[in-house]
């Protein structure tokens, strides 16, 4: 297909690890609407680097239900899980720089440190998604001791050393927001997050990584996704920085909540785009549903 360099450039990234849902056909209804209303092109990424979760299966059930809806990509889609090289890349020239360490800390061992803590009655800083902060035992761990773990083949990801980060970059960071919450000038609080996970122990990136460099690597000018990742937008801008991306516009639009006011999950089988047109509803119908 002819692009024109000048062209705005849409995506939608679902994770094939569930069904899709009404809130992801809202998703990719409003970059549809977008891009067209942009003279736009629309991408779609699969963003499946956690293998345990993502499957074939699920990926083509994902796929057919974006070709029932009307969701025109230009195919083909990229994989996140065969570009696992790039990833690495850009985490090595961060670990070259100094700017990230192994962590070596299990979920359930920060899990201890943190109820250890709080029993004392400290108050565990928490991020913005209200899960705790990773301890700074490996941040600080003497560099031999780090070498020695890393030659025995002790299971690790790799963190983001965040304060170091943000003294490597000179200019203050913030994105403009164009979405259904606050809009303009924002100003990114990536310190807020803590030392983020730059790669999983079984995937050379972490979700953070992968779509700052997918975003930059497919030319996407606008990111359309849900409120949900508003505020994980600060930990992109730094990233973007450190790693010399352009800074794509973002629009952070509504969630669509089940009855409770809670959004919705991809166990939630009856909100299923597959449910919902097995019971007899249309993509039109679907839009109705969603108030588009
Ligand atoms: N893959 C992410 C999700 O399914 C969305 C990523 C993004 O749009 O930045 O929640």
């Amino acid at each position: 297909m002819q692009t024109d360099d000048r062209q705005p450039v849409f995506r939608f990234a679902p994770s094939p690890n569930g069904a899709l849902h009404l809130g992801h056909a809202l998703s990719a209804l409003i970059n549809r609407d977008m891009a067209q209303a942009a003279g736009g092109r629309l991408l779609l990424r699969i963003e499946d680097i956690d293998l345990s979760r993502c499957t074939p299966a699920l990926e083509a059930a994902m796929l057919e239900d974006l070709d029932w809806l009307g969701f025109p990509y230009e195919k083909p889609p990229r994989r996140q899980s065969e570009h696992f090289d790039e990833y690495r890349q850009a985490l090595q020239s961060l670990i070259d720089r100094g700017l990230a360490y192994p962590a070596f800390m299990t979920r359930g061992e920060v899990k201890a440190e943190v109820a250890k803590a709080e029993s004392r009655g400290e108050t565990w800083p928490r991020d913005p998604d209200g899960a705790p902060l990773y301890p700074d035992f490996d941040r600080k761990r003497p560099p031999d001791e780090r070498e020695r773990l890393l030659a025995a083949g002790i299971k690790h990801t790799w963190r983001l050393d965040t304060n170091k980060a943000l003294a490597a970059i000179d200019a203050p960071l913030g994105w403009i927001e164009t979405g259904d919450g606050e809009r303009g000038q924002m100003t990114a609080d990536p310190a807020a997050w803590g030392d983020i996970v730059l790669s999983r122990s079984d995937a050379p990136s972490s979700y953070h990584l992968s779509v700052v460099l997918d975003d930059a690597l497919q030319g996407v000018t606008h990111v359309v996704r849900g409120l949900d990742l508003f505020h994980a937008t600060s930990i992109h801008r730094l990233l973007q920085e450190l790693l010399a991306l352009p800074q794509p516009v973002y629009h952070h639009h509504r969630l669509v909540t089940d009855g409770d006011g809670r959004k919705l999950s991809k166990s939630q089988g009856d909100t299923a785009l597959s449910a919902l047109r097995a019971a007899g509803q249309s993509p039109a119908g679907i839009r109705r549903l969603l108030g588009l």
